[in-house]
């Protein structure tokens, strides 16, 4: 845990504590730990005695809307006017689960202009100077865990309801691909444990959350896998293509392409893969790998973007082909670190 990890959560009780607005907000694109952070963030402060509002750049994945109160969350790209007012009016402005205004996408530029104060929570590397107060540790598996040790600090284990507990364990759940990786820390396991106390059901999760796949969804994981994916054997990798014409034949909805990425990296010895998506204006580029690879680094030098050391993501203005030829390129000149032991 953070040395001075106390002292801020001190601090962002004297800001709560104090009157005013409230509102949560996550990044654009949002995944299980966006949204579970930001529900268990709001749940825990329900249970604290204060209201807030939740704002996202755009919308979650519908494999998430069983999550308690995520009715509840604003969406920017559907209310922009309800999202700008409530961001203006804050006091308080937690960010949970990125650590850029950029993250925000066009809902950026007001936070940017906010001028209530503003909080992070988050585990991704090198976060910006610009948050008052930043909780940001890249040692915990999940925003979401970083969440439950706030909690706990803020007022013990009576901030922590059924609501909150299933958000969270949402949240470190689908960060750490049900417990496979960015867990090898004991308190990930304690914590899911305590979360288990208060109710969650594994199962129950699991199921909601991974075995809601629409046929045409199955099937367009079906044919990425066999028609769209290459594999470069000799330096260890894959990546996956896909246009805007193939999802929409596909009848594609927003996530339904979430957790496709991961798929390669089954295969023996890959230890980098890649997921190239069309969409207006830019490829949508996600990147993950096993081990000492860094995806971050990669991404930040060929796609715009960045992230943890094993899933990043980013974009690419250029078209799908020279995307692709782009990310040969790139496992040419890291084909030594994709290839050593
Ligand atoms: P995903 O591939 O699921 O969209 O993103 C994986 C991870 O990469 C995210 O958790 C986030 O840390 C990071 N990431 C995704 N997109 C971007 C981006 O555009 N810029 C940066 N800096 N990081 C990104
Ligand atoms: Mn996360």
């Amino acid at each position: 845990m953070l040395t001075d990890f106390s002292e801020k959560v001190q601090k962002v009780k004297s800001l709560i504590d104090a009157k005013g607005e409230i509102v949560i907000v996550s990044h654009h694109n949002p995944d299980g730990d966006a949204l579970g952070s930001m529900l268990g963030l709001y749940h825990v402060l329900k249970l604290y005695g204060v209201e807030s509002s939740m704002i996202l750049p755009n919308a979650f994945p519908a494999f998430l809307k069983w999550l308690p109160d995520s009715k509840k969350v604003v969406n920017f790209f559907y209310n922009p006017a309800k999202a700008k007012a409530l961001i203006n009016n804050a006091k308080v402005l937690f960010a949970v689960d990125f650590n850029s205004p950029s993250r925000l996408e066009e809902m950026g530029q007001w936070f940017d202009k906010a001028t209530g104060k503003k909080v992070l929570i988050d585990h991704h590397p090198f976060p910006e100077p610009s948050f008052h107060i930043a909780i940001s540790d890249t040692d915990v598996s999940s925003t979401a865990e970083l969440v439950y040790e706030f909690a706990l600090e803020l007022g013990g284990q009576d901030l922590i309801n059924y609501n909150a507990a299933i958000s969270l364990f949402v949240g470190i759940m689908t960060d750490t691909g049900s417990f496979s990786y960015s867990c090898s820390y004991p308190r990930t396991f304690e914590i899911a444990a305590q979360l288990i106390q208060k109710g969650v059901k594994v199962e129950d999760a699991q199921r909601r959350v991974y075995n809601t796949f629409s046929a045409d969804r199955m099937r367009l994981l079906g044919y990425a896998l066999e028609k769209k994916m290459r594999v470069f054997s000799e330096h260890n990798a894959a990546y996956i293509s896909l246009t805007r014409k193939e999802l929409v034949s596909f009848n594609h909805k927003i996530g339904d392409t979430e957790g496709l990425v991961n798929q390669p990296l089954a295969i023996q010895g890959i230890v980098l893969s890649a997921l190239f998506v069309e969409n207006d204006g830019y490829i949508k580029v996600s990147l993950r790998s096993r081990g000492q690879f860094p995806a971050n680094k990669l991404c930040k030098e060929f796609f715009n973007g960045g992230g943890h050391i094993n899933a990043a993501g980013g974009k690419s203005f250029h078209s799908l082909e020279e995307t692709e030829k782009l990310f040969e390129k790139a496992l040419h000149q890291y084909h030594n670190e994709l290839t050593q032991e």
